[in-house]
Parts: structure tokens; sequence; C-alpha cells
């Protein structure tokens, strides 16, 4: 008999992963706050619960997958919270991207009532989670992430213990700096190579090969020479995860030049109403600045 799963926070990520567990044979009992992400999981073969606290009441190991902090606080240490009905030798994993200072704060309050914590966010975006193929890092005791990881294994692929609790959320930051950096330059380069009069394509059948291909090129490339900013991850997501970083680094005395400047660009993208649009829209940052378009030449 597999263990049953808790499963609070349904939307772009939260849906595909639960779904994958339901088809690996986890009996699962979801909760979001939105009704929709609920009914369609229930249509998938999962049971409805009412409040995270609910889902905590019937299960043994919760997964949260938030979109930051404070709603990962709320649904763990709320009133309504996972804290209030949850069993001592149970399990929460908190898979959303947030501050590793507050998962290590939320985990010491869920160590004085017997529950263990893993932070284990991921990487890989909507695609991933729907083939079930996420790279998941993972922080908490090794022996623990080590006695639960077959509920990780139809989730993802590449499967890292990092470190102690925290370890998960600190290797996400970095992943998220080298993503946001990454789609800063493709928009710099691509615009320079527009602006001369290329075909952006051509420019990356050219590269796509070469020291500059990554995955990153191939995941975005062809969402912004098609303009296609659907959200995949959402910037005001990744503006988050960038404050996440700064906050941290402040705290442990690191200077993120690179990422403060990135961070900037969200702030100003958000403000024109694209917070909602996929993270790729941040080139739009530096096409008009040089008054170009990257997209392909019909
Ligand atoms: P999303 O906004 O699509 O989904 C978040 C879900 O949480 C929503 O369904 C929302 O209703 C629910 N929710 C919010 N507050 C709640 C509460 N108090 N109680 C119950 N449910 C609540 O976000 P997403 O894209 O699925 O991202 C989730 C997390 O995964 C974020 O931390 C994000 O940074 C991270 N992430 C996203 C991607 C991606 O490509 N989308 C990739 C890797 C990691």
């Amino acid at each position: 008999m597999k263990k049953t799963v808790g499963f609070i926070g349904l939307g772009i990520m939260g849906n595909p992963m639960a779904k994958n567990l339901l088809k690996a044979g986890f009996p699962l009992v979801v909760f979001d706050l939105n009704r929709a992400g609920i009914e369609d999981l229930v249509k998938a073969g999962a049971l409805p619960a009412g409040s995270s606290k609910e889902v905590a009441e019937r299960t043994e190991v919760i997964i949260t997958m938030l979109p930051d902090s404070p709603e990962v606080k709320e649904v763990i240490l709320g009133k309504e919270g996972v804290i209030q009905g949850v069993k001592p030798g149970s399990l929460v994993i908190d898979m959303s991207s947030i501050n590793p200072l507050i998962s290590r704060e939320i985990a010491n309050e869920l160590k004085r009532r017997g529950v263990d914590m893993l932070d284990a966010p991921v990487s890989g975006g909507e695609p991933m989670a729907i083939q079930g193929t996420l790279a998941i890092m993972v922080g908490g005791e090794k022996k623990v992430f080590e006695g639960f990881l077959e509920i990780f294994k139809p989730m993802g692929k590449n499967i890292v213990h990092v470190g102690e609790i925290g370890a998960g959320g600190f290797t996400k930051l970095a992943n998220q700096i080298i993503v946001a950096l990454n789609i800063a330059a493709l928009g710099e380069a691509l615009t320079l190579g527009v602006k001369a009069g290329l075909d952006p394509q051509t420019i990356y059948q050219a590269i796509r090969g070469g020291l500059a291909g990554s995955q990153v090129l191939e995941a975005k490339a062809p969402m912004i020479f098609g303009r296609n900013f659907k959200p995949g991850f959402k910037i005001k997501l990744h503006h988050k995860d960038l404050n996440n970083a700064l906050s941290t680094a402040k705290d442990l005395g690191v200077s993120l030049p690179l990422s403060s400047f990135v961070q900037q660009i969200f702030v100003s993208l958000i403000t024109e109403g694209r917070g909602e649009e996929d993270h790729s829209a941040l080139v739009t940052f530096f096409e008009k600045m040089a008054r170009v378009e990257i997209k392909s030449i019909d």
C-alpha cells in the first residue's frame, strides 16, 4: 500500500506534479484556495479537502507548492494550517521556491510537534513538471530524504540531496540567478543582432551548438521569436526569487550586483503590467531601448 499524500497548491506546477503522483498510484488529498484547481484534480482521482488543516489530518506526508514564503508560512503554521492537524511522525515537504531562512523557521516549529520537514524546490518549469522530469534539490535530514525518495520519483528525474534544511532553497536561488541572468543576456545579445538586420532564428541556429548554447536558450528562444509570453514561469515569481536572493545575500554579507540589476528590470516590467507574463518577456526591456522586436522574419 502506498502512503496517502496531501498536496496543497495546485497551480501551474502543483497541478501536473500532483497528477504524476496519482498516476504512480499514490492516493491523494488536495487543497487550493482556487476551487477550480481542486476540481480538476478530483476529476483525475484525488480526494478534496476543505483546508490545509484537513489535508494534514487525513495524510502523513504533506506537500506544498505555493507562490512564496508568506503563503507557505500561512498554509503550514496559520490558523487553518497544517500544524493544526498534523500528527507526530508525519513529514512536510515544501516544494515551493521560498526564502530558505523562512524554511528553517518553519522546520523548527514543526520539529517541536515531532514533525520532519524537507525543503525541495524544483527546476524545469511546466513542461518538465508534466513529463515528471523536474530537477529536485532537497534540503533536510538525509535519512528522512532517503526514506521518502519514492515520493519524489514520479515528479522528478534529477533528485539530489544538497544538505540540511534550507539547502534546497539556497540551491534554487543559485538556479534562479543563473536563469534570470541568462535571459537578460539573450535579450541584450539578440537585440544587437536584430538591430543589425539579422534574423534572430538564424543567429539561434548558428550559436545553439556552441558555448553560448543552453537549456535557457532552447526553452525560451522559440517563445521570444513567436512573441508568446504566456506563462510558464511568471515574471512576478522570478522577481520574488531575486528578492529572496538579495535579502538572504544581505543577511550573509554577499554582494549580488548582476542579480540587483535584473531585479530592477523585473520591477519595471511589473509596473508596466507584465507581471503575469512568462519571464522570457524580460527581453522586452532590451528591445524597447533599441526600438526593435526579437521576432522571426517571415
Ligand atoms: P501558481 O501561481 O500557478 O500556483 C500557486 C497556487 O497556490 C495557486 O493555485 C494558488 O491558488 C495557490 N495558493 C496560494 N495561496 C494559497 C493558500 N494560502 N492556500 C492554498 N493554496 C494557495 O504558481 P506556480 O507557477 O505553480 O509556482 C509555485 C511555486 O513553484 C513558486 O514558488 C514558483 O516560484 C515555483 N516554481 C515555478 C516554476 C514554473 O515554471 N512555473 C518552476 C519552478 C518553480
